[in-house]
């Protein structure tokens, strides 16, 4: 089975395309389930520029009901990319008990003490390292994936730069990470929008696959389509990598529980 657990819909104001649009292409290349996961609302009008509104929550809803019936040939999931950012722990806790979704990516874009605006994948900074960058990104994501929750890591190295490897100076904190999100019972994501993006590789990199297999963690695929042309995108590419790793399981979710799907190839 082939899946692609991360999709957003025009509602987050930087993606273009109906919604029914994404499920057409999904079946169109033969996936046999998607997820939406647009980018949740946060507290105090919090980047509201690039998310959805609250009051837009239950249209989002109504509309992946209304494809679940309308496309029955493809599964079709209710999530959300929900920010870490520490202080809204108690908020994220009350939105996403709110809503019984299938799945919750965990996604740190900005960090708390970073100046403002300043995106994960975008960062400048005149007086940091970039092992202390890297540092404060991976901190952050440490302690989102402690909450309990969420239930994918989503673009994990989203902070990487060309410059350094993630994994050279901070492979202990990566380990840690992992290893944690193994004892919440969480999937890591490989994000195939890096490969639409300068720095032209998944996120994580290739060289994180090695760790995730021997944390024993599942995976799942996510194009972070903003358009429908985006659906399912370098999934080839990224399947012919995984072939080399037999023991990486698929994780699937519904309603916010886990399980390890069966492969075709299987
Ligand atoms: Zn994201
Ligand atoms: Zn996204």
């Amino acid at each position: 089975m082939t899946s692609d657990y991360h999709i957003h819909t025009s509602l987050c104001k930087h993606a273009s395309g109906a919604m029914e649009e994404y499920v057409q292409q999904a079946v169109k290349i033969g996936l046999d389930e998607i997820a939406f996961t647009d980018h949740i609302p946060l507290p105090n009008g919090f980047d509201v520029a690039h998310r959805m509104l609250p009051e837009e929550m239950d249209a989002y809803l109504k509309e992946i009901e209304h494809l679940q019936k309308a496309y029955p040939q493809i599964k079709i999931l209710g999530g959300i990319e929900a920010d870490f950012y520490d202080g809204f722990e108690t908020y994220l806790c009350e939105f996403l008990d709110q809503y019984k979704f299938d799945l919750v990516i965990l996604s740190v874009h900005f960090i708390n003490g970073w100046p403002k605006g300043n995106w994960a994948f975008s960062y400048s900074f005149s007086d940091k390292t970039q092992t202390e960058i890297y540092n404060d990104y991976l901190s952050a994501l440490l302690r989102g994936v402690q909450t309990g929750l969420f239930n994918i890591i989503g673009h994990l190295d989203l902070v990487k730069s060309a410059a350094q490897p993630l994994l050279q100076e901070n492979s202990a904190l990566i380990k840690q990470i992992l290893t944690e999100a193994k004892k919440q019972n969480m999937a890591i994501e490989i994000n195939t929008s890096g490969l639409r993006r300068e720095i032209a590789e998944p996120y994580p990199a290739f060289s994180f696959l090695p760790l995730i297999a021997e944390a024993g963690l599942p995976l799942t695929l996510g194009s972070d389509a903003h358009e429908p042309k985006h659906v399912g995108f370098a999934f080839p590419e990224i399947e012919a990598r995984l072939s080399a790793f037999p023991k990486i399981k698929r994780a699937r979710f519904r309603a916010g529980k886990i399980s390890i799907a069966e492969r075709k190839s299987e």
